[in-house]
């Protein structure tokens, strides 16, 4: 029996509204990056508010076509094919980033995991589980560190690039900036399973609520945000059964199959879009001991919230406090 289950939003907005509650709301929604984004924007006329849903809309859009992996014509599918390119800016500092997350969390967080993502396909109709010999070659194609110099980069043989892990980061980043540079004055972008928070002048407390991912459809508690990013990551969001068995989407590059660790859903909170993105994965994968012990070993700044396999939570010693757990 082969099931195939995929979660499209992975985020509640609880929003308090308290004071601003005359404060005229827009709100957007669209699909694109195979999942719907949903945008909340304050304190514009709707012709004004129209026009910056339409700009974020075809940001995202234009985004897609640089970072998607399954769209043929994308800047990173056309690199996948042709293995030595010089790459759009947005491209090329994304994997600058990405890569170095990849040497800082030991190869947990992997945007150059692609042949294994391509082997497994979790959430693919027909799912059926690869076999070792296939993981072992796709392993040792995953494993290397791509050549990025200059403005251009080149894949060693068998190759390729998976942005999943970090694209809605970057999305969730430019987004924002769109969102400040215009006359609003506050708004919640909700970009599966990355949410930006914007207030004019900083002072707004958003409560943004994360999926339990013990029971999808229900909140497991919220965070309190007043900017920046956070990113949720978990086995919930998108998985594959085969023969009584669960095969997450997120994999663990060191060891090329499903990520296994007692981590089932990380919540990532940082100023940076993308380092929010590639974190809330790694952590899955690193699991619980792997994920604090790097929180206190890096410089990096960043909060994050760890759903174990028990049902407990784990929290970084910064978000003692913001979290509050749903009773
Ligand atoms: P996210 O939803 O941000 O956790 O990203 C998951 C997506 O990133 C997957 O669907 C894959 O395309 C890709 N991915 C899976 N495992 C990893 C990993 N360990 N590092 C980087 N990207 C990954
Ligand atoms: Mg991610």
């Amino acid at each position: 029996m082969k099931r195939f289950f995929l979660v499209l939003l992975s985020f509640f907005l609880l929003l308090s509204f308290g004071s601003c509650s005359q404060e005229r709301v827009c709100r957007g929604d669209f699909f694109a990056f195979d999942t719907y984004h949903t945008v909340s924007i304050y304190g514009m006329s709707e012709p004004e508010a129209d026009a910056l849903l339409s700009d974020l809309e075809a940001e995202t859009r234009a985004l897609e076509n640089v970072f998607s992996f399954y769209l043929d014509d994308s800047e990173l599918a056309r690199l996948n094919r042709e293995r030595k390119a010089l790459l759009s800016d947005p491209l090329y500092s994304a994997l600058l980033s990405a890569a170095k997350i990849k040497t800082e969390t030991n190869g947990a967080f992997s945007p150059t995991l692609g042949a294994l993502t391509s082997l497994w396909g979790v959430g693919r109709e027909g799912f059926l589980p690869p076999a070792e010999k296939e993981i072992a070659a796709a392993l040792a194609a995953s494993s290397p560190d791509l050549t990025l110099s200059g403005g251009s980069a080149s894949l060693p043989e068998g190759m390729l690039l998976d942005a999943g892990g970090f694209a809605k980061g970057v999305l969730a980043e430019r987004l924002v900036e769109k969102v400040r540079a215009s006359s609003c004055s506050r708004a919640v972008l909700s970009l599966g399973g990355n949410v930006g928070v914007y207030s004019a002048d900083g002072s707004y407390e958003f409560r943004i609520g994360i999926t339990d991912p013990h029971a999808p459809e229900k909140t497991a508690g919220y965070l309190l945000l007043r900017s920046g990013f956070l990113s949720v990551s978990g086995h919930y969001e998108r998985y594959s059964e085969y023969a009584g068995q669960r095969y997450s989407h997120i994999l663990d590059p060191r060891t090329g199959r499903p990520a296994d660790s007692d981590v089932v859903s990380a919540a990532v909170w940082s100023e940076d879009g993308l380092l929010a993105d590639a974190l809330s994965t790694a952590f899955v994968v690193m699991g619980r001991e792997e994920a604090l012990a790097f929180f206190s070993e890096t410089d990096r700044e960043f909060g994050a919230v760890l759903f174990l396999s028990d049902g407990t939570v784990a929290l970084t010693d910064n978000l003692k406090g913001s979290f509050v757990e749903t009773p």
